[in-house]
């Protein structure tokens, strides 16, 4: 008799305690997802702040056309995106392509016919005539005529400049006297380099934007830039997932000009 009443109270002891661990576990677990449901809110705030901030993109490409522009307008228009292409008449074989940028609704800028910086900064008559031949081949190409401008200059900090900067100043001041508005960069995504991968490409940029809210992004579709092209997509995928706007280059566009000195 006195064992089984022991029995019944331990029986009942063991019941009270599994009650007891029970609903301890369930209120850890209720705080447990409360804690997560907390977390999820104020990441999701968090990226809403981001996206609610304004930022604004302006894609511009150099040297072309060549022979990844049209992969390059591919791309663009399969994310529904339009930029700015600073043209050169490096390539007889891909100038049709003019037309095209033009006609898919991109802006069209002059960069230089030749691109040959010793050339075309030897002085000012010879950066006017350069700058005449490329205004010429745009307006036969696709009957218009472009007043902005990207002036080719070698940014590799391992060659020095073939060129003395003090004529590109001048430069400056010639060709806004003459209506015309030239456009630097705030960001370069380095593609200039041929050996940089997709990878690199890739990194510079979204590592290079992260603290803005209003860039000028310097790339090229010249004929060594099959990186870029395999790195776009991915830019793009990245750069709409956070959110900018992207624009093409117009009168009211703010400049980004580069200091020289
Ligand atoms: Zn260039």
């Amino acid at each position: 008799m006195e064992k089984r009443k022991m029995l019944q109270i331990f029986i009942c002891c063991s019941c009270f305690l599994a009650v007891i661990y029970g609903i301890a576990r369930l209120d850890k677990g209720h705080r447990r997802y409360r804690e997560e449901d907390a977390a999820a809110m104020a990441s999701k705030e968090q990226d809403n702040i981001v996206f609610a901030q304004q930022r604004i993109m302006y894609l511009t490409f150099e040297d072309g056309p060549g022979p990844y522009t049209q992969d390059i307008l591919n791309i663009l228009d399969d994310y529904h995106i339009k930029a700015t292409f600073f043209v050169t008449g490096l390539n007889n074989d891909y100038t049709h392509l003019l037309k095209t940028v033009s006609a898919e609704g991109h802006m069209l800028g002059l960069h230089s016919f030749s691109h040959d910086c010793t050339e075309i900064y030897s002085s000012v008559e010879a950066y006017f005539t350069d700058l005449g031949k490329i205004s010429s081949l745009v307006k036969k190409e696709t009957n218009t005529v472009s007043d902005f401008i990207r002036f080719p200059l070698n940014t590799d900090n391992t060659e020095s400049l073939s060129y003395d900067t003090a004529i590109i100043a001048k430069l400056h001041e010639h060709c806004e006297n003459l209506g015309y508005t030239y456009y630097d960069w705030n960001v370069d995504s380095g593609d200039e380099d041929p050996d940089l991968t997709a990878d690199e490409i890739y990194e510079n940029v979204i590592q290079k934007v992260q603290d803005k809210d209003k860039v000028m992004l310097r790339m090229h579709d010249g004929n060594t830039q099959k990186a870029t092209k395999e790195a776009l997509p991915r830019i793009l995928k990245e750069l709409v997932r956070q959110g900018w706007e992207f624009r093409i280059i117009d009168d009211s566009t703010e400049t980004f000009h580069q200091n020289l000195d």
